[in-house]
């Protein structure tokens, strides 16, 4: 059986563990190594007003380029890194990153950066975060910090202190996937979420069912009774664009409107 253990930062294995075990701690030992050697890169997808068409804003997301194993995504390797306390090191390497490059962006772009329950639960995220907002001398107003309900339902107190210590240094709190998981209306009413994403499972089915176009028309419903605008995740054609604009919906992004890519487009993206 595998021992792992956040606050020694190690995944041990034994000779008893079975492939999957033995392959989570050679993953983990990976990563650890990942960070020393640098293999992380990020990418950035744009986000956009559907009303007006105009860019707001870049999500950063992760990649890891190993030597060996290639491309690695995301859903591959957070996990672990969550497991064995990598996550720590690898989110602030993120968050220090994406914040200098935002920097570097004209300056009505906001910056989305994903953040692990894990941060939540184990680092002084405000501290953290105020900190590389200090180095990188980025507007706290164009920093967003995504978060899941898994990071509120673990120690609701916890992450309630976290997300308070976050808004109070002027950066914004998106809730992630929403609509999947714990998603409950308790959660919504009494965090201080400044933007709802809702997930992308919802845009498949759009135009073809019609209850998931009652599930979205409801979530804008919410989201406007809330005065929290709502971003749609997952847009891959025009026709589930159109659905999203006459409901009401305030964002979207998705591979119609672009793919992550290494660098944000130049004529919208770059300071001169
Ligand atoms: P997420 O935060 O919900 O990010 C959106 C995911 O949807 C990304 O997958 C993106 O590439 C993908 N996506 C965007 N548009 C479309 C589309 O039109 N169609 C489809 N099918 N997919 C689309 P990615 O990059 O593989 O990331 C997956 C998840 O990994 C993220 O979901 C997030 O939960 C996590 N993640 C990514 N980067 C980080 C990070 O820096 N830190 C942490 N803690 N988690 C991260
Ligand atoms: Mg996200
Ligand atoms: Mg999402
Ligand atoms: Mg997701």
């Amino acid at each position: 059986r595998a021992k792992q253990s956040i606050s020694q930062n190690v995944c041990f294995y034994d000779g008893e563990m079975d492939d999957v075990a033995r392959d989570r701690a050679r993953m983990a030992k990976d990563l650890w190594q990942a960070i020393e050697e640098g293999q992380f890169k990020l990418n950035y997808q744009v986000q956009k007003s559907i009303a007006t068409s105009e860019t707001t804003g870049y999500e950063v997301l992760l990649r890891w380029v190993h030597p060996e194993r290639g491309n690695v995504p995301p859903v591959d390797f957070i996990e672990v890194a969550e497991e064995c306390g990598a996550i720590l090191p690898i989110g602030e390497w993120v968050l220090r990153e994406a914040c200098r490059e935002a920097a570097t962006w004209e300056p009505h772009l906001k910056v989305a950066v994903n953040l692990s329950p894990v941060q939540i639960a184990h680092a002084d995220i405000g501290a953290l975060v105020d900190q590389v907002l200090q180095e990188t001398k980025l507007d706290p107003s164009r920093l967003e910090l995504e978060i899941t309900e898994s990071s509120i339902i673990v120690d609701k107190n916890r992450a309630m202190a976290a997300l308070q210590a976050i808004k109070a240094l002027g950066v914004s709190i998106a809730i992630d996937d929403f609509g999947t998981g714990y998603s409950s209306l308790e959660t919504l009413r009494s965090f201080p979420f400044d933007k709802i994403k809702l997930d992308r499972s919802f845009m498949t089915e759009l135009n073809e069912s019609d209850e998931a176009k009652a599930m979205v028309r409801a979530i804008l419903a919410l989201g406007q009774g809330l005065r929290i605008p709502v971003l749609a995740e997952g847009v891959e054609t025009s026709e589930q664009l159109d659905i999203l604009r006459s409901e009401g919906c305030h964002e979207a992004q998705g591979y119609l409107l672009g793919r992550p890519g290494p660098t944000v487009e130049k004529s919208v993206g770059l300071a001169a």
